[in-house]
């Protein structure tokens, strides 16, 4: 009888802790916007040490076709930021001048034009908290003025 009662608090105890994990699971979403004047609205994203996964949209607030201002968000460790985005450069539009199946490349948007927008989600297992990583739009010649820190957890 005692032990069968203790069975049943153990298994409610399992089932609670097993609930308590499940619903620490959070989304965050963040979002940021790009111009026509190559700007992003943004030059820090942090992301707070209790997000599991984030939701990052991008909007286009400017006017100028995909073609001649794409925007997109692309984010890597900063040691990798330039090297990646000289090989998305070479990657063309096609492939939203990322580098395809590059393991450096932690989360990306495809290109919006003006007046587009998009949204992405991506865990946050990839990342240490504390590390050092950028964001930046790919499109050839956006990268230097199109660019900025992001921190996850402090
Ligand atoms: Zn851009």
């Amino acid at each position: 009888m005692r032990t069968s009662k203790l069975l049943t608090i153990l298994a409610l105890a399992g089932a609670l802790s097993a609930f308590s994990s499940f619903a620490a699971a959070k989304t965050c979403s963040v979002e940021i916007a790009g111009n026509d004047q190559m700007q992003f609205d943004k030059t820090s994203i942090a992301i707070a040490a209790d997000c599991t996964e984030v939701e990052l949209t991008l909007k286009h607030t400017g006017k100028l076709p995909v073609t001649a201002m794409g925007h997109n968000w692309v984010l890597t460790k900063t040691a990798d930021f330039q090297p990646v985005a000289t090989a998305g450069a070479s990657a063309g539009p096609a492939n939203n001048y990322v580098p395809k199946d590059d393991a450096r490349v932690i989360a990306f948007t495809k290109l919006v034009g003006g007046g587009e927008s998009t949204s992405i989600k991506f865990s946050t297992s990839k990342l240490e908290k504390g590390g050092d990583y950028t964001f930046f739009c790919s499109f050839p010649g956006h990268w230097s003025l199109m660019k900025g820190k992001l921190t996850f957890g402090g």
